[in-house]
């Protein structure tokens, strides 16, 4: 921040299930830094405390699913130097965002005794589909320690050491054995944005894409190859691409070519 205030910091929740908000609460080590270097001016998960706007960072978590979500997220935007989205919620409709790919009505009469008291819109859609976002951070939920990172890059001025490759990448870094080519197990991280430090193939299990699309992923290319030589079938190419990050633009092109194709 140029005028070396100590920058005043907001935590929003839209539709999410809070684990990303718990991400910064988790980072013990971390948070008295945090803590004096920025105002917690509004928390609700933290404090009952509220400070007036405008703020200098909005962290957001969550997605628009309401009317309500809609008008809130413009309020917001312009009450904010900066917009921040974190997790796969705010950055591409989250899990809830099937419903994208359904009639909502009918998940409304089959949940609610009285749906005529839901007031939802058809469709789960990430923050940048409402406002100017400046950074998105990935993860469902987030690592806290890129979220570090990011608050303190705002902070100071710099730019976030956040990298937009791919889960292989850690995977080589760390010096993990590939459980795709090793085992013929399937696994999503050549396509899955970095950030969870490899931690599925750590353990020897395949990536499922929590993270949501690296930059420029090549879906096609491995959902073709898992089909082809791992002979996963096209309904399930078509689950797996539907995920934490199914609205993600490269996932949502990808399953949609699989949902009805026969194998
Ligand atoms: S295990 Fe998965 S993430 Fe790791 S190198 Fe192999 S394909 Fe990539
Ligand atoms: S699913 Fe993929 S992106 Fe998510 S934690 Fe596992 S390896 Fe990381």
């Amino acid at each position: 921040m140029g005028d070396r205030a100590i920058p005043k910091i907001a935590v929003w929740k839209f539709a999410s299930c809070d684990g990303c908000q718990l991400s910064l609460l988790d980072c013990e080590d971390e948070l008295l830094a945090v803590a004096e270097a920025v105002e917690i001016a509004y928390f609700p998960e933290v404090t009952r405390t509220v400070v007036e706007g405008p703020y200098d960072v909005s962290l957001i978590e969550g997605s628009v699913t309401t009317p309500h979500d809609a008008v809130r997220i413009t309020e917001i935007r312009k009450n904010s130097k900066l917009l921040i989205t974190i997790g796969a919620c705010a950055t591409a409709g989250g899990i809830q965002a099937l419903r994208n790919f359904a009639d909502v009505s009918e998940f409304v009469s089959a949940v609610y005794a009285h749906p005529d008291y839901i007031d939802t819109l058809a469709m789960s859609t990430p923050i940048a589909n409402h406002v100017t976002v400046d950074f998105e951070l990935r993860g469902c939920p987030i690592n806290k320690h890129q979220l570090v990172d990011v608050l303190s890059a705002f902070v100071n001025g710099r730019k976030p050491n956040v990298s937009s490759s791919s889960v292989c990448m850690e995977c080589k870094r760390n010096g993990a054995v590939c459980v795709m080519v090793a085992h013929g197990t399937p696994c999503l991280g050549p396509v899955t944005h970095a950030g969870c430090n490899a931690l599925c193939p750590s353990y020897n299990r395949g990536c499922f894409g929590c993270y949501g699309p690296k930059e420029t992923p090549n879906a096609s290319s491995i959902a073709r190859w898992w089909n082809t030589e791992l002979h996963v079938p096209h309904a399930e190419l078509a689950r797996t691409f539907r995920g934490f990050n199914a609205y993600a633009k490269a996932f949502r092109n990808e399953s949609g070519l699989h949902v009805d194709a026969t194998d």
